[in-house]
């Protein structure tokens, strides 16, 4: 696509993520617009842990690995270190505050709920150190979200990566996502950028919105962010990634699901989007 090419030209393929945790393979060919078409055959290929770290993102998120961040004594001493300790409960303290005051948040932990993945506060929500290009990620081997201490540092930085981090995990928990199939991965960021992203950042935001094209603009905001997402925790070619991001945009960029509409920036939605939960059937406490 066309517009497409000049978003990408503007677009770093900086990390942003970390989606995936096991088999690398080249799935790019393949044809599958359908979501859950060939899920259950590559959910069962063997794991090859040497080369998952680096081409899944796992370099990333050190804590991951069982690195836990260890300042040396003498640097705390004189100030230079332990910081971490400081960022961590700042962190969980505003993990905290946005389930129980984040509408977004709160919706969709009413909708993992009622889809039988409930979130657990300890189990499923990690404030970790991260490298510093990532806000955040989403672990489906372990089912958690990471939240990245060092970078996600105020309520509606951690608001924004825990309503973008569910949306995997609803997506992993309802839709039969396999991350390793880049379709189902374009697809489940295409709706995380759609339903949180785009709409709190706003096309206006990324200078390509004109009072004509404010339609266009939100799916070039969407398409990038999608793109940029993929590329982070792929190695594939960006034609791959932009294929696999058009194969699938028409039909996930219209799968609303939990939120049920698109969320305009300084408008009721959050508030209606959470109001309006039990009407697709979902718990909202
Ligand atoms: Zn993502």
């Amino acid at each position: 696509m066309e517009f497409l090419t000049k978003v990408w030209a503007k677009e770093v393929a900086k990390p942003q993520e970390i989606e995936a945790t096991s088999t690398p393979k080249p799935e790019t060919s393949k044809s599958q617009s359908e979501k859950a078409s060939a899920s259950d055959e590559i959910k069962e290929s063997p794991q090859d842990n040497t080369t998952v770290k680096k081409d899944w993102g796992y370099d990333l998120y050190p804590e991951r690995r069982g690195e836990t961040f260890k300042p040396k004594w003498s640097r705390i001493l004189f100030g230079l270190e332990g910081q971490e300790n400081i960022d961590r409960f700042k962190c969980e303290e505003n993990v905290y505050w946005c389930v129980k005051n984040g509408p977004l948040v709160k919706l969709m932990m009413g909708a993992l709920k009622s889809s039988g993945c409930a979130i657990d506060l300890r189990r499923h929500i990690s404030c970790e150190v991260c490298d510093p290009s990532v806000t955040g990620g989403y672990d489906p081997k372990l089912n958690q979200i990471v939240v990245c201490q060092n970078m996600a540092k105020n309520k509606s930085m951690v608001h924004g990566v825990l309503t973008h981090e569910m949306i995997h995990m609803f997506d992993y928990c309802n839709n039969d996502l396999d991350f390793r199939n880049v379709d189902h991965l374009a697809c489940t960021e295409i709706r995380a950028a759609n339903l949180a992203h785009c709409s709190f950042l706003s096309a206006m935001f990324q200078g390509d919105a004109s009072p004509f094209n404010v339609k266009e603009a939100h799916q070039n905001c969407v398409k990038s962010k999608a793109l940029a997402s993929v590329l982070a925790v792929r190695s594939i070619s960006k034609a791959d990634a932009i294929a696999a991001v058009e194969r699938v945009f028409p039909k996930c960029y219209a799968d609303l699901e939990p939120i049920g509409r698109r969320i305009r920036r300084n408008s009721t939605d959050q508030q209606k989007a959470y109001m309006e939960g039990p009407m697709y059937g979902y718990d909202v406490y």
